[in-house]
Protein backbone atom coordinates (compact mmCIF):
# COMPACT_ATOMS: atom_id res chain seq x y z
CA UNK A 1 0.00 0.00 0.00
CA UNK A 2 2.62 2.18 1.00
CA UNK A 3 4.19 1.97 -2.50
CA UNK A 4 1.12 2.65 -4.35
CA UNK A 5 0.27 5.74 -2.57
CA UNK A 6 4.20 6.89 -3.24
CA UNK A 7 3.71 6.30 -6.81
CA UNK A 8 0.21 8.19 -6.65
CA UNK A 9 1.83 10.86 -5.26
CA UNK A 10 5.22 10.99 -7.47
CA UNK A 11 2.42 11.16 -10.91
CA UNK A 12 0.62 14.21 -9.40
CA UNK A 13 3.40 15.73 -8.73
CA UNK A 14 4.12 14.79 -12.61
CA UNK A 15 7.61 13.06 -11.19
CA UNK A 16 6.83 9.99 -12.64
CA UNK A 17 6.96 10.34 -16.26
CA UNK A 18 6.05 7.52 -18.47
CA UNK A 19 7.69 9.15 -21.75
CA UNK A 20 10.87 8.98 -23.52
CA UNK A 21 12.25 12.78 -24.44
CA UNK A 22 13.14 13.14 -27.89
CA UNK A 23 14.13 15.70 -30.18
CA UNK A 24 12.82 18.24 -27.72
CA UNK A 25 9.34 16.39 -26.96
CA UNK A 26 8.66 13.94 -24.54
CA UNK A 27 7.25 10.93 -26.25
CA UNK A 28 4.88 8.09 -26.36
CA UNK A 29 3.94 4.93 -28.05
CA UNK A 30 1.47 1.86 -28.35
CA UNK A 31 4.45 -0.50 -27.55
CA UNK A 32 5.28 -0.14 -23.79
CA UNK A 33 7.56 -1.43 -21.39
CA UNK A 34 6.19 -2.66 -17.95
CA UNK A 35 8.53 -1.61 -14.91
CA UNK A 36 8.25 -3.32 -11.94
CA UNK A 37 9.17 -2.71 -8.31
CA UNK A 38 12.05 -5.28 -7.46
CA UNK A 39 10.83 -4.86 -3.54
CA UNK A 40 7.23 -6.34 -3.80
CA UNK A 41 7.48 -6.95 -7.92
CA UNK A 42 4.33 -4.47 -8.44
CA UNK A 43 3.64 -2.49 -11.23
CA UNK A 44 5.00 0.87 -11.20
CA UNK A 45 4.35 2.17 -14.68
CA UNK A 46 5.45 1.77 -18.46
CA UNK A 47 7.98 3.37 -20.38
CA UNK A 48 7.48 3.64 -24.26
CA UNK A 49 9.44 0.98 -26.22
CA UNK A 50 11.07 3.18 -29.03
CA UNK A 51 11.93 1.92 -32.02
CA UNK A 52 14.62 2.60 -34.60
CA UNK A 53 12.97 5.09 -36.68
CA UNK A 54 12.96 7.73 -33.89
CA UNK A 55 16.30 6.55 -32.37
CA UNK A 56 17.64 7.81 -35.98
CA UNK A 57 15.56 11.33 -35.38
CA UNK A 58 16.93 11.88 -32.30
CA UNK A 59 20.59 11.47 -33.65
CA UNK A 60 19.68 13.97 -36.38
CA UNK A 61 18.09 16.53 -34.13
CA UNK A 62 21.05 15.90 -31.47
CA UNK A 63 23.60 16.70 -34.43
CA UNK A 64 21.18 19.82 -34.71
CA UNK A 65 21.39 20.74 -31.06
CA UNK A 66 25.10 20.17 -31.16
CA UNK A 67 25.67 22.72 -33.75
CA UNK A 68 24.09 25.67 -31.49
CA UNK A 69 25.61 24.38 -28.25
CA UNK A 70 29.17 24.62 -29.60
CA UNK A 71 28.75 28.32 -29.71
CA UNK A 72 27.46 28.96 -26.40
CA UNK A 73 29.71 30.22 -23.98
CA UNK A 74 31.69 28.03 -21.09
CA UNK A 75 29.84 30.28 -18.34
CA UNK A 76 26.76 29.54 -19.83
CA UNK A 77 27.30 26.07 -19.67
CA UNK A 78 28.33 26.11 -16.49
CA UNK A 79 25.71 27.90 -15.09
CA UNK A 80 23.18 25.56 -16.71
CA UNK A 81 25.10 22.80 -14.38
CA UNK A 82 25.11 24.59 -11.55
CA UNK A 83 20.97 25.29 -11.62
CA UNK A 84 20.90 21.33 -12.75
CA UNK A 85 22.87 20.30 -9.63
CA UNK A 86 20.74 22.63 -7.53
CA UNK A 87 17.51 20.80 -8.85
CA UNK A 88 18.48 17.26 -7.84
CA UNK A 89 19.28 18.56 -4.26
CA UNK A 90 15.85 20.64 -3.76
CA UNK A 91 14.27 17.34 -5.28
CA UNK A 92 16.57 14.88 -2.86
CA UNK A 93 13.71 13.40 -1.37
CA UNK A 94 11.36 12.28 -4.25
CA UNK A 95 14.33 11.13 -6.48
CA UNK A 96 15.84 9.07 -3.87
CA UNK A 97 11.94 7.08 -3.60
CA UNK A 98 12.15 6.59 -7.13
CA UNK A 99 15.24 5.21 -7.22
CA UNK A 100 14.47 2.72 -4.16
CA UNK A 101 10.97 1.96 -5.92
CA UNK A 102 12.81 0.94 -9.32
CA UNK A 103 16.48 -0.21 -7.97
CA UNK A 104 15.22 -1.69 -4.27
CA UNK A 105 17.77 -0.16 -2.84
CA UNK A 106 16.94 1.60 0.97
CA UNK A 107 16.20 5.26 0.78
CA UNK A 108 19.39 5.81 2.43
CA UNK A 109 21.12 5.15 0.20
CA UNK A 110 18.88 6.25 -2.72
CA UNK A 111 19.45 9.82 -0.95
CA UNK A 112 23.35 9.37 -1.52
CA UNK A 113 23.41 8.79 -4.92
CA UNK A 114 21.05 11.93 -5.61
CA UNK A 115 24.58 13.43 -3.59
CA UNK A 116 26.79 11.59 -5.47
CA UNK A 117 24.94 12.49 -8.37
CA UNK A 118 24.81 15.58 -7.85
CA UNK A 119 28.37 15.91 -7.07
CA UNK A 120 29.07 15.41 -10.82
CA UNK A 121 26.91 18.29 -11.75
CA UNK A 122 29.01 21.02 -9.48
CA UNK A 123 32.42 19.22 -10.30
CA UNK A 124 31.73 19.86 -14.01
CA UNK A 125 30.16 23.12 -13.82
CA UNK A 126 33.89 23.83 -12.42
CA UNK A 127 35.59 22.06 -15.23
CA UNK A 128 33.29 23.56 -17.70
CA UNK A 129 34.83 26.93 -17.08
CA UNK A 130 38.34 26.05 -17.37
CA UNK A 131 41.08 26.78 -20.26
CA UNK A 132 43.21 23.58 -21.27
CA UNK A 133 44.19 24.92 -24.64
CA UNK A 134 48.23 25.63 -24.61
CA UNK A 135 50.91 27.12 -26.53
CA UNK A 136 54.14 25.45 -27.84
CA UNK A 137 57.19 27.24 -28.46
CA UNK A 138 57.66 28.29 -32.18
CA UNK A 139 60.02 26.22 -34.10
CA UNK A 140 62.36 27.22 -37.34
CA UNK A 141 59.06 27.04 -39.60
CA UNK A 142 56.16 27.95 -37.70
CA UNK A 143 55.95 31.01 -35.82
CA UNK A 144 52.86 30.58 -33.91
CA UNK A 145 51.85 26.90 -32.72
CA UNK A 146 48.69 25.98 -30.32
CA UNK A 147 46.53 23.06 -29.08
CA UNK A 148 43.16 23.48 -28.79
CA UNK A 149 40.03 21.15 -27.12
CA UNK A 150 36.94 20.68 -28.54
CA UNK A 151 33.51 19.58 -28.53
CA UNK A 152 33.69 15.71 -29.87
CA UNK A 153 30.51 16.20 -30.73
CA UNK A 154 27.03 14.46 -30.83
CA UNK A 155 27.84 11.82 -27.50
CA UNK A 156 25.29 8.71 -26.79
CA UNK A 157 25.36 6.81 -23.08
CA UNK A 158 24.30 3.72 -21.83
CA UNK A 159 23.93 3.24 -18.42
CA UNK A 160 23.11 0.65 -15.97
CA UNK A 161 20.31 -0.27 -13.49
CA UNK A 162 22.74 -0.37 -9.99
CA UNK A 163 23.29 3.74 -9.75
CA UNK A 164 20.70 4.83 -12.19
CA UNK A 165 21.19 8.28 -11.82
CA UNK A 166 24.57 8.78 -10.91
CA UNK A 167 26.00 6.65 -13.65
CA UNK A 168 23.98 9.12 -16.17
CA UNK A 169 25.23 12.67 -14.79
CA UNK A 170 29.02 11.83 -14.56
CA UNK A 171 28.51 11.36 -18.34
CA UNK A 172 26.28 14.16 -19.18
CA UNK A 173 27.84 16.37 -16.61
CA UNK A 174 30.89 15.93 -18.60
CA UNK A 175 29.45 16.24 -22.44
CA UNK A 176 27.47 19.61 -21.42
CA UNK A 177 30.89 21.01 -20.16
CA UNK A 178 32.56 20.30 -22.94
CA UNK A 179 29.84 21.15 -25.34
CA UNK A 180 28.58 17.95 -26.52
CA UNK A 181 25.16 16.80 -27.03
CA UNK A 182 23.88 13.41 -25.68
CA UNK A 183 21.56 10.73 -25.87
CA UNK A 184 21.34 9.07 -23.00
CA UNK A 185 19.71 5.13 -23.19
CA UNK A 186 19.22 4.60 -19.20
CA UNK A 187 18.73 0.69 -18.21
CA UNK A 188 15.61 -0.80 -19.06
CA UNK A 189 14.64 -1.58 -15.51
CA UNK A 190 15.21 1.73 -14.12
CA UNK A 191 14.37 4.35 -16.60
CA UNK A 192 12.34 6.47 -14.02
CA UNK A 193 15.21 8.42 -12.32
CA UNK A 194 16.70 9.29 -15.49
CA UNK A 195 13.40 10.79 -16.99
CA UNK A 196 12.91 12.88 -14.14
CA UNK A 197 17.03 13.97 -13.82
CA UNK A 198 16.08 15.32 -17.64
CA UNK A 199 12.95 16.94 -16.93
CA UNK A 200 14.83 19.01 -13.89
CA UNK A 201 17.28 19.92 -16.67
CA UNK A 202 14.73 21.53 -18.89
CA UNK A 203 13.50 23.50 -15.96
CA UNK A 204 17.16 24.50 -15.11
CA UNK A 205 17.16 25.94 -18.21
CA UNK A 206 18.97 23.35 -20.73
CA UNK A 207 18.01 24.53 -23.88
CA UNK A 208 15.45 21.37 -24.78
CA UNK A 209 17.28 19.06 -27.50
CA UNK A 210 20.85 19.05 -26.08
CA UNK A 211 20.00 15.79 -23.80
CA UNK A 212 17.23 13.02 -24.94
CA UNK A 213 16.18 10.29 -22.75
CA UNK A 214 15.56 6.92 -25.29
CA UNK A 215 13.78 4.46 -23.38
CA UNK A 216 13.56 1.02 -24.56
CA UNK A 217 14.84 -2.64 -25.45
CA UNK A 218 18.28 -2.11 -25.91
CA UNK A 219 19.11 -4.00 -28.85
CA UNK A 220 17.34 -1.98 -31.53
CA UNK A 221 18.24 1.49 -29.87
CA UNK A 222 21.96 0.33 -29.18
CA UNK A 223 22.40 -0.85 -33.03
CA UNK A 224 21.27 3.01 -34.01
CA UNK A 225 23.68 4.57 -31.77
CA UNK A 226 26.73 2.34 -32.42
CA UNK A 227 26.42 2.45 -36.17
CA UNK A 228 25.57 5.70 -36.67
CA UNK A 229 28.33 8.19 -38.02
CA UNK A 230 27.06 10.89 -36.04
CA UNK A 231 27.35 9.56 -33.13
CA UNK A 232 31.50 10.76 -32.30
CA UNK A 233 31.45 9.39 -28.53
CA UNK A 234 29.85 6.72 -26.46
CA UNK A 235 30.38 6.16 -23.07
CA UNK A 236 29.06 2.65 -21.48
CA UNK A 237 28.87 1.57 -17.98
CA UNK A 238 27.60 -1.95 -17.40
CA UNK A 239 28.83 -5.49 -17.46
CA UNK A 240 31.95 -6.35 -19.38
CA UNK A 241 30.44 -8.88 -21.89
CA UNK A 242 28.38 -5.90 -23.06
CA UNK A 243 31.24 -3.59 -23.44
CA UNK A 244 32.97 -5.57 -25.73
CA UNK A 245 29.73 -6.39 -27.73
CA UNK A 246 29.18 -2.74 -28.05
CA UNK A 247 33.14 -1.36 -28.54
CA UNK A 248 32.52 -4.26 -32.01
CA UNK A 249 29.27 -2.50 -32.92
CA UNK A 250 30.99 0.81 -33.14
CA UNK A 251 34.04 -0.45 -34.92
CA UNK A 252 32.73 0.84 -37.93
CA UNK A 253 32.10 4.04 -37.38
CA UNK A 254 35.62 4.15 -35.10
CA UNK A 255 33.75 6.16 -32.61
CA UNK A 256 35.45 7.50 -29.25
CA UNK A 257 34.85 5.28 -26.41
CA UNK A 258 35.01 4.95 -22.73
CA UNK A 259 33.96 1.97 -20.89
CA UNK A 260 33.64 1.62 -17.23
CA UNK A 261 33.07 -2.43 -16.86
CA UNK A 262 32.98 -5.30 -14.41
CA UNK A 263 35.50 -5.59 -11.14
CA UNK A 264 36.71 -8.11 -9.46
CA UNK A 265 38.12 -6.15 -6.47
CA UNK A 266 40.15 -8.15 -3.92
CA UNK A 267 40.29 -6.64 -0.14
CA UNK A 268 44.03 -7.71 1.50
CA UNK A 269 43.70 -7.49 5.12
CA UNK A 270 47.23 -7.65 6.34
CA UNK A 271 47.99 -9.30 9.94
CA UNK A 272 48.88 -5.66 11.33
CA UNK A 273 44.85 -4.63 10.45
CA UNK A 274 42.95 -2.65 12.99
CA UNK A 275 39.85 -5.38 13.18
CA UNK A 276 37.26 -2.38 13.40
CA UNK A 277 38.66 -1.07 10.20
CA UNK A 278 39.07 -4.27 8.54
CA UNK A 279 35.03 -4.83 9.24
CA UNK A 280 34.03 -1.41 7.99
CA UNK A 281 35.59 -1.67 5.12
CA UNK A 282 34.16 -5.39 4.52
CA UNK A 283 31.07 -3.98 5.27
CA UNK A 284 30.82 -0.86 3.06
CA UNK A 285 33.06 -2.35 0.15
CA UNK A 286 30.53 -5.24 0.38
CA UNK A 287 27.10 -4.23 0.96
CA UNK A 288 27.30 -0.70 -0.83
CA UNK A 289 24.16 -1.23 -2.86
CA UNK A 290 23.83 -4.77 -1.67
CA UNK A 291 26.59 -5.29 -3.05
CA UNK A 292 25.82 -4.51 -6.83
CA UNK A 293 28.27 -2.36 -7.97
CA UNK A 294 31.45 -2.68 -10.17
CA UNK A 295 33.75 -1.59 -7.02
CA UNK A 296 32.32 -3.68 -4.36
CA UNK A 297 34.99 -5.87 -2.88
CA UNK A 298 34.17 -8.96 -4.45
CA UNK A 299 37.32 -11.39 -2.80
CA UNK A 300 38.38 -10.94 0.67
CA UNK A 301 42.15 -11.69 1.83
CA UNK A 302 42.87 -12.46 5.13
CA UNK A 303 46.19 -13.37 6.50
CA UNK A 304 45.82 -16.77 8.49
CA UNK A 305 47.36 -14.46 11.75
CA UNK A 306 43.74 -13.02 12.28
CA UNK A 307 41.58 -15.17 10.04
CA UNK A 308 39.94 -16.68 12.89
CA UNK A 309 39.48 -12.93 14.95
CA UNK A 310 37.82 -11.49 11.57
CA UNK A 311 36.02 -14.74 10.91
CA UNK A 312 33.93 -14.67 13.94
CA UNK A 313 33.21 -10.97 14.59
CA UNK A 314 32.07 -10.68 11.22
CA UNK A 315 29.99 -13.23 11.57
CA UNK A 316 28.80 -11.94 14.23
CA UNK A 317 27.78 -8.26 12.91
CA UNK A 318 27.05 -9.49 9.78
CA UNK A 319 24.46 -11.70 11.20
CA UNK A 320 22.64 -8.29 12.50
CA UNK A 321 22.06 -7.09 9.71
CA UNK A 322 18.77 -6.00 8.60
CA UNK A 323 17.19 -6.89 4.86
CA UNK A 324 13.78 -5.62 3.25
CA UNK A 325 11.91 -2.83 1.82
CA UNK A 326 14.10 -0.35 1.31
CA UNK A 327 11.13 2.45 2.35
CA UNK A 328 11.68 1.34 5.91
CA UNK A 329 14.31 2.61 7.16
CA UNK A 330 15.77 -0.15 9.75
CA UNK A 331 16.66 -1.53 7.02
CA UNK A 332 20.04 -1.56 5.93
CA UNK A 333 19.95 -3.86 2.65
CA UNK A 334 17.04 -3.45 -0.31
CA UNK A 335 16.61 -6.10 -2.80
CA UNK A 336 18.63 -7.20 -5.77
CA UNK A 337 17.78 -5.89 -8.99
CA UNK A 338 15.24 -8.93 -10.08
CA UNK A 339 14.61 -12.57 -10.13
CA UNK A 340 17.18 -13.01 -12.78
CA UNK A 341 19.86 -11.80 -10.41
CA UNK A 342 18.51 -13.30 -7.45
CA UNK A 343 18.55 -16.59 -9.64
CA UNK A 344 22.52 -16.16 -10.36
CA UNK A 345 23.51 -15.46 -7.28
CA UNK A 346 21.57 -18.46 -5.95
CA UNK A 347 23.24 -20.57 -8.06
CA UNK A 348 27.05 -18.81 -7.41
CA UNK A 349 26.71 -19.82 -3.79
CA UNK A 350 25.34 -23.31 -4.51
CA UNK A 351 28.30 -23.92 -7.47
CA UNK A 352 30.60 -22.38 -5.10
CA UNK A 353 29.90 -25.17 -1.92
CA UNK A 354 30.49 -27.30 -5.06
CA UNK A 355 33.63 -26.37 -5.25
CA UNK A 356 34.88 -26.95 -1.72
CA UNK A 357 33.19 -23.20 -0.30
CA UNK A 358 31.50 -23.61 3.47
CA UNK A 359 28.70 -21.53 4.04
CA UNK A 360 29.20 -20.29 6.88
CA UNK A 361 26.23 -17.58 7.36
CA UNK A 362 22.96 -16.35 5.15
CA UNK A 363 22.62 -18.13 1.71
CA UNK A 364 19.04 -18.56 0.98
CA UNK A 365 16.50 -16.45 -0.74
CA UNK A 366 14.29 -14.14 2.45
CA UNK A 367 10.51 -13.43 1.41
CA UNK A 368 8.21 -15.46 -1.76
CA UNK A 369 7.81 -11.51 -2.75
CA UNK A 370 10.81 -9.31 -3.93
CA UNK A 371 14.27 -10.40 -4.69
CA UNK A 372 15.82 -10.03 -1.35
CA UNK A 373 18.74 -12.64 -0.48
CA UNK A 374 20.56 -13.07 3.02
CA UNK A 375 23.29 -11.47 3.60
CA UNK A 376 26.04 -14.55 3.08
CA UNK A 377 29.67 -15.45 4.00
CA UNK A 378 31.48 -18.23 2.80
CA UNK A 379 34.99 -19.31 3.53
CA UNK A 380 37.31 -22.12 2.22
CA UNK A 381 36.85 -19.93 -0.90
CA UNK A 382 40.46 -20.06 -3.16
CA UNK A 383 41.41 -17.57 -6.14
CA UNK A 384 40.52 -21.02 -8.46
CA UNK A 385 36.86 -21.11 -7.78
CA UNK A 386 34.07 -19.44 -9.89
CA UNK A 387 33.45 -16.70 -7.16
CA UNK A 388 36.67 -15.63 -6.88
CA UNK A 389 36.86 -15.13 -10.60
CA UNK A 390 34.07 -13.92 -11.81
CA UNK A 391 31.92 -10.28 -10.40
CA UNK A 392 29.55 -11.59 -7.59
CA UNK A 393 27.41 -8.31 -7.68
CA UNK A 394 25.28 -9.44 -4.67
CA UNK A 395 25.43 -9.50 -1.00
CA UNK A 396 27.83 -12.51 -0.92
CA UNK A 397 31.23 -12.28 1.20
CA UNK A 398 34.00 -14.66 0.40
CA UNK A 399 36.31 -14.83 2.57
CA UNK A 400 39.86 -16.52 1.26
CA UNK A 401 43.16 -17.22 3.14
CA UNK A 402 47.13 -16.01 2.42
CA UNK A 403 50.48 -16.79 4.48
CA UNK A 404 52.50 -13.77 3.25
CA UNK A 405 52.57 -10.27 1.53
CA UNK A 406 53.74 -12.08 -1.72
CA UNK A 407 50.96 -14.55 -2.08
CA UNK A 408 48.45 -12.09 -1.11
CA UNK A 409 49.71 -9.51 -3.83
CA UNK A 410 49.69 -12.51 -6.48
CA UNK A 411 46.32 -13.92 -5.37
CA UNK A 412 44.83 -10.26 -5.32
CA UNK A 413 46.07 -9.53 -8.95
CA UNK A 414 45.05 -12.54 -10.69
CA UNK A 415 42.37 -11.59 -12.58
CA UNK A 416 41.67 -10.45 -15.78
CA UNK A 417 39.59 -7.30 -14.13
CA UNK A 418 41.54 -4.39 -13.08
CA UNK A 419 38.96 -2.07 -11.67
CA UNK A 420 39.24 -0.87 -7.38
CA UNK A 421 41.60 -3.16 -5.15
CA UNK A 422 41.84 -2.29 -1.16
CA UNK A 423 44.14 -2.72 1.71
CA UNK A 424 43.85 -2.97 4.73
CA UNK A 425 46.57 -2.82 7.97
CA UNK A 426 48.50 -0.05 9.95
CA UNK A 427 52.02 -0.12 8.12
CA UNK A 428 51.93 2.71 6.32
CA UNK A 429 55.11 1.79 4.32
CA UNK A 430 53.80 -1.29 3.44
CA UNK A 431 50.89 -0.06 2.60
CA UNK A 432 52.40 1.85 -0.32
CA UNK A 433 54.57 -0.82 -1.69
CA UNK A 434 51.79 -2.94 -1.89
CA UNK A 435 49.28 -0.66 -3.84
CA UNK A 436 52.27 0.43 -6.21
CA UNK A 437 51.95 -3.72 -7.43
CA UNK A 438 47.98 -4.01 -7.16
CA UNK A 439 47.05 -4.17 -10.89
CA UNK A 440 44.08 -1.82 -10.50
CA UNK A 441 42.80 1.49 -11.43
CA UNK A 442 41.91 2.82 -8.07
CA UNK A 443 43.67 1.79 -4.59
CA UNK A 444 41.64 2.32 -1.16
CA UNK A 445 43.80 2.31 1.79
CA UNK A 446 41.76 1.86 4.81
CA UNK A 447 38.97 2.70 3.61
CA UNK A 448 36.84 1.69 0.36
CA UNK A 449 34.86 4.38 -0.46
CA UNK A 450 36.61 6.05 -3.32
CA UNK A 451 33.63 7.28 -5.51
CA UNK A 452 33.68 11.05 -5.96
CA UNK A 453 33.47 13.66 -8.64
CA UNK A 454 36.81 14.66 -7.97
CA UNK A 455 38.62 11.59 -9.02
CA UNK A 456 39.41 9.66 -12.47
CA UNK A 457 37.19 6.67 -11.73
CA UNK A 458 38.00 4.08 -13.55
CA UNK A 459 39.79 0.66 -14.46
CA UNK A 460 42.30 -1.38 -16.61
CA UNK A 461 42.20 -4.84 -18.39
CA UNK A 462 38.73 -6.57 -18.27
CA UNK A 463 37.07 -3.84 -16.04
CA UNK A 464 37.65 -0.90 -19.13
CA UNK A 465 39.36 2.50 -19.98
CA UNK A 466 38.88 5.70 -20.05
CA UNK A 467 38.26 7.92 -16.97
CA UNK A 468 35.19 9.31 -15.45
CA UNK A 469 35.31 12.67 -13.16
CA UNK A 470 38.31 14.16 -12.17
CA UNK A 471 40.22 16.27 -13.91
CA UNK A 472 40.30 13.29 -16.62
CA UNK A 473 36.77 13.23 -16.78
CA UNK A 474 36.15 16.00 -19.78
CA UNK A 475 38.54 15.39 -21.86
CA UNK A 476 36.78 11.80 -22.50
CA UNK A 477 34.26 14.37 -24.10
CA UNK A 478 36.71 16.67 -26.12
CA UNK A 479 39.21 16.24 -29.48
CA UNK A 480 42.72 17.74 -29.43
CA UNK A 481 43.52 20.44 -32.19
CA UNK A 482 46.36 21.50 -33.11
CA UNK A 483 47.44 24.55 -35.38
CA UNK A 484 50.79 25.83 -37.10
CA UNK A 485 51.14 28.99 -38.42
CA UNK A 486 54.26 30.38 -40.25
P1 LIG B 1 23.10 -6.10 -16.87
O1 LIG B 1 23.21 -7.44 -17.50
O2 LIG B 1 23.55 -6.08 -15.48
O3 LIG B 1 21.78 -5.42 -17.07
P2 LIG B 1 24.39 -4.84 -19.10
O4 LIG B 1 25.82 -4.54 -19.25
O5 LIG B 1 23.82 -5.86 -20.02
O6 LIG B 1 24.19 -5.21 -17.59
O7 LIG B 1 23.53 -3.52 -19.22
C1 LIG B 1 24.01 -2.22 -19.06
C2 LIG B 1 23.32 -1.33 -20.07
O8 LIG B 1 23.64 -1.83 -21.36
C3 LIG B 1 21.81 -1.29 -19.97
O9 LIG B 1 21.35 0.01 -20.26
C4 LIG B 1 21.39 -2.24 -21.08
O10 LIG B 1 20.10 -1.95 -21.59
C5 LIG B 1 22.45 -1.94 -22.11
N1 LIG B 1 22.60 -2.97 -23.14
C6 LIG B 1 22.58 -4.31 -23.00
N2 LIG B 1 22.70 -4.93 -24.19
C7 LIG B 1 22.81 -3.95 -25.14
C8 LIG B 1 22.92 -3.92 -26.57
N3 LIG B 1 22.96 -5.03 -27.28
N4 LIG B 1 22.98 -2.72 -27.17
C9 LIG B 1 22.94 -1.57 -26.47
N5 LIG B 1 22.80 -1.53 -25.13
C10 LIG B 1 22.75 -2.69 -24.46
Amino acid sequence: MKHLEIIKELKEKGFLIEKAFVSGNWVDSDDKIKIFNPANEELIGTIPNLNADIIIDAVKSADSAQQELKKTSKEFRAEILKKWFDKLIENKEDIAKIITLEAGKSLRESRAEVDYAAGYLSWFSEEAKKNHDYIIPSNDIFKERKVTYLPVGVTAAITPWNFPLAMITRKAGAAIAAGCSMIIKPSEYTPFSALLMCKLALDSGLPKDILQIVTGYPKEIGEVLLTSFAVRKLSFTGSTATGKMLMRGSSDSLKKLSMELGGNAPLIINEDANIETAITMILNGKFRNNGQSCTAVNRVLVSDKIFNVLHDELINIVNKIKVGDGFDEENFLGSVINEAALVRLLRIIENAVKQGAKIALGGNRIKDKGYFLEPTILTNVHNEMDIARNEIFGPIISLLKFESEEEAITIANDTDYGLAGYICGENKERNQKMAERLSFGMIGINDTRLSDAKIPFGGIKNSGFGREGGIEGIFEYLETKYVAEK
